[in-house]
């Protein structure tokens, strides 16, 4: 296992199944905090504490406590955690104590799901058969609407539209401002934010945030179902509660209604997910919500070192909007942190890579190792380097397998076996591989559905339909029909099977033949890979046992599969890799959340990454001490040893930008230890410039190829080291090297 929520099989309760075994206790080896939170068996449980203390450990626990001791049927639990990897995670750990059928051990997104495939159809509007659309098939279908509607796509872009729909339907309110910054009028947005939702609907589609709100609103509008929910799960969990928003917050309280056996635990020093509306008051306010509730309070932390605790705490200490808590450890002293100081993004990349080698050589694990960041973009130097010196890692998220386009293609055509309404899907391979059907014809069939409002499956059926298309696009549209009807055969199969039978229909070779391209992928391989995941998902299902006191269907075959690949492309994206061995780890900081490693690197510990520019801008400091949270949860995923890195340049947009470290590395009591760099220096990097000559002075406006117009205000080193820092309107101040900025002076 690469990293861990906790750590059940190294208990002293050992190896195999424990369940066999009557004589070990729950409750060994655990504090008396824990062992109070694990036998609280009835009633609302707040377990607040930080990071490393146990809470996923006493959750796993109590699930098995309630089941063993207390005689709960496993079906009637529910335990709810932030990622499918997490989700994973508790459920192996479970099943060591206790059996765990017929348990829901999930998502939120994941239990609405299945609820919903289960009772949607109640509402009259959608039916179970719906597609869930990720953040690039909204975007995808947004693009259209907002073509349709005869607006500019590159004024209103699809993904800020986006972010305004699923803001203002979480906030559950009408009218929502237009942020700050977004030039567009709020009859617009509106205007869109209705033919999005009229759309979906016809496409009998989903996105994440109506996964959550439409089991809400089913639970609203019969009562008897949530009812009917509630009776059936006497204990309801939820871990990593401070990131919960306002929709999850209800459903959970849904859950409990009729017991108010309602466990949760978090720490809001951790809260990492606000700019995705998840309301820390959740948790601040658990104890009024719930008056009966107990509260457990857990101090020592059996994670990390007394130095890495002690950093975490006074970084944490700076936010003012916390509850102070005390964190100790007998771990010891351990080693300092260390510092690197490096001259670019590629210098940093090597200097992590070395150290890593060099931990390897010495007997670590390179299971044992991650390399967090805070954007995705750093991935590509980290990856580069880690090949060069041969270490062996894997990513977890970032580009996804589920992105690739062969992958694309395929899974767009098993939507629409799933649910022929599906117009993203029937775009994406309307034409794919060719059938000569040009962007003309497809325009006028989609003029054809939108004014009927019919889904285009439906149009391209239509004689009358097709009698407006010209040349050899209605022949193509017509081959097109009859391969929608052969697909429909393929609805009630296994998940393997059917996708062998799409790749056959579409003609393999023909379709891999187009996508001949210069990027060096293998895509034959990867499809491969999409068969051997099918196949492993239809075996896991075929034998998963059947659960008879739930009554509810089998979410199995290509709907069940099509079903799970779309719940782990949000968050946390689906590691392709089938066991992850001996791998160094590399993710974002926000998706290391609950997890840990024995050796850390925090890569880009600089001004304007972390914290990130962003939250800088237009978050106020609310959004500042957010960051702060963030680094600290990468801070506290750190066992033994914590290496913070910085560069002194950065390469971005193709262009050179002078750095400054992060304010978090002077927040360390007593600072991070510089250690001494070994590849080339700073000063021999910025050295090999050219000399910039400069006319600038401040006050002057410029113009820049990427951030547009701005105003320098301040100039600052000379020569090579020239810089300027420069406000621009739409991105705020820039610390740009002169040598390459490119800055042109305006009249
Ligand atoms: P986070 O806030 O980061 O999610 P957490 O509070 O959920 O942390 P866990 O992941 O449950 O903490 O536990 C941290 C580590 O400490 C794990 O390796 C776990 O096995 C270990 N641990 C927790 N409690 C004990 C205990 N009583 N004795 C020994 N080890 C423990
Ligand atoms: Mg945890």
């Amino acid at each position: 296992m690469a990293a861990s929520t906790n750590d059940e099989q190294g208990s002293k309760h050992g190896q195999g199944t424990l369940w066999g075994g009557a004589s070990a206790s729950l409750v060994d080896g655990l504090n008396d905090a824990q062992r109070e939170a694990v036998q609280v068996e009835q009633g609302p449980l707040l377990i607040l504490a930080g990071p490393g203390s146990g809470k996923t450990r006493v959750v796993t626990r109590r699930i098995a406590h309630l089941v063993r001791e207390c005689g709960v049927d496993p079906w009637r639990i529910v335990a709810i955690t932030f990622t499918n990897k997490a989700a994973r995670e508790m459920k192996e750990r479970v099943e060591q104590l206790v059996p765990v059928q017929g348990m829901w051990i999930s998502t939120f997104h994941a239990m609405c799901a299945r609820i919903l495939r289960r009772d949607i159809e109640m509402l009259g509007v959608w039916t179970r058969d719906f597609t869930i659309y990720d953040t690039g098939d909204k975007n995808q279908l947004l693009k259209r609407l907002i073509k349709e509607a005869d607006y500019d796509v590159t004024r209103f872009r699809p993904s800020m539209v986006g972010g305004w729909i699923s803001d203002r339907k979480n906030r559950g309110v009408e009218r929502v401002e237009v942020p700050e910054g977004m030039e567009i009028e709020l009859e617009v947005l509106e205007k869109v934010a209705r033919l999005y939702e009229e759309a979906m609907q016809r496409q009998n589609a989903l996105d994440f945030d109506d996964l959550l709100l439409v089991t809400l609103r089913l639970f609203d509008e019969h009562p008897g179902l949530r009812d009917a929910y509630a009776h059936r799960f006497l204990h309801v969990m939820v871990d990593e509660y401070q990131d919960t928003n306002h929709a999850q917050y209800l459903l959970a309280k849904h859950l409990a209604s009729a017991h108010g056996n309602l466990a949760v635990c978090g720490d809001p020093d951790q809260s990492i997910y606000a700019w995705r509306g998840a309301d820390i008051r959740n948790i601040l306010d658990f104890e009024r919500d719930w008056p009966q509730a107990r509260t457990v309070r857990l101090e020592q932390n059996y994670r990390s070192t007394m130095t890495i605790l002690r950093a975490a705490q006074a970084l944490i200490e700076r936010n003012s909007s916390r509850k102070p808590k005390d964190l100790w450890s007998e771990r010891g002293e351990g080693e300092p942190i260390g510092l690197l100081t490096c001259a670019d993004e590629n210098d940093e990349a090597d200097a992590i890579a070395e150290r890593i080698r060099a931990q390897l050589r010495s007997g670590v694990q390179a299971k044992d190792v991650a390399v967090f960041y805070r954007v995705n973009f750093m991935q590509r130097a980290l990856e580069s380097a880690l090949r060069m010196a041969r270490v062996p890692y894997q990513v977890v998220g970032g580009l996804e397998f589920y992105e690739r386009r062969e992958i694309k293609d395929l899974i767009a055509y098993a939507k629409l076996v799933v649910n022929p309404a599906d117009d993203v899907a029937f775009l994406r391979v309307v034409n794919v591989p060719q059938r000569g059907i040009g962007d003309k014809s497809v325009e006028t069939l989609a003029k054809f559905a939108k004014d009927r409002r019919i889904p285009l499956s439906r149009a391209i059926r239509s004689s009358e339909a097709l009698s407006l298309v010209r040349g050899r696009g209605r022949g193509g549209l017509e081959g097109f029909a009859a391969l929608l009807d052969q697909l429909a055969w393929l609805k009630d199969l296994d998940a393997g099977v059917a996708f062998t039978q799409i790749l056959e229909l579409i003609n393999r070779e023909v379709w891999l033949a187009e996508m001949e391209d210069d990027q060096q992928v293998d895509r034959e391989a990867n499809v491969e890979e999409l068969l051997t995941h099918a196949e492993q998902y239809d075996l896991a299902a075929s034998q998963a046992p059947v659960d008879p006191a739930s009554q509810e269907e089998r979410s199995r075959g290509l709907r069940g599969f099509l079903q799970e690949i779309a719940l782990v492309a949000d968050v946390d994206q689906m590691d392709t890799s089938v066991e992850q061995g001996g791998k160094v780890t590399l993710m974002t900081l926000h998706s290391a959340k609950g997890l840990e490693f024995p050796l850390v690197f925090i890569a880009g510990c600089e001004e304007e990454l972390l914290p990130h520019v962003r939250a800088l801008l237009d978050g106020g400091e609310e959004a500042g001490e957010e960051e702060r949270r963030l680094f600290d949860v990468g801070v506290t995923r750190a066992q033994d040893k914590l290496w913070l890195t910085h560069a002194q340049t950065r390469n971005h947009f193709g262009q050179f930008t002078y750095r400054e470290a992060s304010r978090f590395l002077a927040e360390i009591p007593g600072g991070a230890e510089e250690e001494e760099e070994d590849t080339r220096s700073s000063e021999e990097m910025l050295g090999r410039f050219e000399p910039a000559v400069t006319s600038l002075k401040v006050g002057d406006r410029v113009q820049h190829d990427h951030f547009g117009k701005g105003t320098i205000e301040a100039l600052q080193g000379a020569g090579v080291n020239a810089r300027a820092s420069v406000r621009f309107p739409a991105h705020g101040v820039k610390h740009l090297l002169l040598q390459y900025a490119k800055l042109t002076k305006l009249g």
